[in-house]
């Protein structure tokens, strides 16, 4: 076997974790050591199978698989491998003793990356898991800037809350498990109080300074595992707090109102007194009934957050949606606010 050094690793990043599957105890051990030897660290398993179960344990971006293995070939291996549902992308290089053309595209239509014929030239493997390295990193940024994309894409650019085609996509997500587990489900729409008045005597970017400002209050008295806000219009906004009933949003509304109300906000152009008016529509504590849909509770929430503007504004008026079997309701829902200061 050549020596390693002929060929440099990728330096200045920590090496992939590799998962090695190759039954002959020799050789697995051989490559075991020259792969930690070059930096790698390195799971070695006798066959398919055991791999397979390893990797759905844990992810592995390197596999290094021989083609001829007891339980489950390599070839195997790496078509289940591909048709599952992982934490990143495996890239995969298989070893073969054979080298016919014909057998080399059959390891390729199987899912592999790469092959190498046995016995292993070790510098070549290290140029090989260089490549590797090299799909993997460009694999990770593309992962990256989708993800980065998918958030941008669901939230509200000024104040980070999320936007209005994310409320709609998934309160109805948050409704159908409160169904499902029978969990009450409370919606608070809030709305700033004379905010035009702000942008008219503050200008326009002390008004955003608010708006900002208004959304790190709300994400500070909410459960962050559970609850979350979305940006409904303007300075509008929706609070949403699964597993919570009518009374518990009620006091959530009451305590962000009192603190906004309590401490000014900070701006370019000096302190800025802030109020908002509250509307709060909860389920009844057994959760939503049938008939009870995300536009019912969101105009509920509004009727009362309407409310609230009427009768002075800087208030919160709330409802429990209660299921009627009969009646003029429409929505097969009946409204009773009450309003508090
Ligand atoms: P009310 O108490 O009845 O809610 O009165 P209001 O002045 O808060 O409500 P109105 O709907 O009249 O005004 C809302 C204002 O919010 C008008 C709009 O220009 C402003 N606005 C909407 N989006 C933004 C934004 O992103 N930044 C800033 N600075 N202002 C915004
Ligand atoms: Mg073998
Ligand atoms: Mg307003
Ligand atoms: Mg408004």
């Amino acid at each position: 076997m050549s020596d390693a050094e002929t060929v440099k690793p990728i330096t200045g990043e920590e090496a992939p974790e590799i998962l090695l599957a190759e039954d002959d105890p020799v050789t697995r051990m051989l490559l075991t050591r020259f792969l930690k030897k070059a930096g790698y660290r390195v799971d070695a398993v006798a066959d398919g199978r055991e791999a397979l179960d390893r990797i759905i344990e844990h992810y592995y971006p390197i596999l290094v698989s021989d083609w001829e293995m007891p339980e489950m070939d390599g070839l195997e291996l790496c078509r289940s491998i591909r048709n599952m549902q992982l934490d990143g992308y495996v890239y995969m290089l298989l070893l073969t003793a054979r080298d016919s053309k014909e057998h080399i595209i059959a390891g390729l239509e199987s899912g592999a990356d790469d092959y190498l014929i046995k016995p292993v030239h070790e510098p070549e493997l290290v140029a090989r898991l260089n490549t590797g390295r090299r799909i993997l990193a460009l694999e990770h940024s593309l992962r990256e800037a989708n993800n980065q994309n998918r958030l941008l894409s669901i939230t509200d650019a000024l104040t980070g809350a999320y936007n209005r085609r994310y409320l709609m996509e998934e309160l109805p997500n948050e409704v159908e498990r409160s169904r499902r587990y029978g969990a009450p489900l409370s919606v608070v729409m809030c709305d700033i109080d004379f905010f035009k008045r702000i942008n008219d005597t503050r200008g326009h970017s002390a008004g955003d300074a608010v708006l900002r400002q208004f959304v790190e209050r709300l994400n500070n008295c909410i459960r962050s595992a559970s609850d979350w806000v979305a940006r409904y219009g303007g300075e509008e906004f929706v609070i949403v707090l699964p597993e919570t009933p009518h009374r518990g949003a009620t006091l959530v509304a009451e305590k962000i109102r009192a603190l906004i109300a309590a401490t000014p906000f900070t701006s370019a152009a000096g302190e800025i007194n802030v109020t908002a008016s509250f509307g709060v529509a909860a389920t009844t504590p057994s959760g939503p009934d049938i008939t009870l849909g995300v536009e019912t509770m969101i105009s509920a929430a509004d009727t009362c957050l309407y409310r609230s503007k009427q009768t002075g504004r800087n208030r919160t008026t709330s409802c429990e949606l209660t299921p009627v079997t009969s009646g003029s309701q429409a929505a097969g829902t009946e409204l009773a606010l009450d309003a508090m200061i």
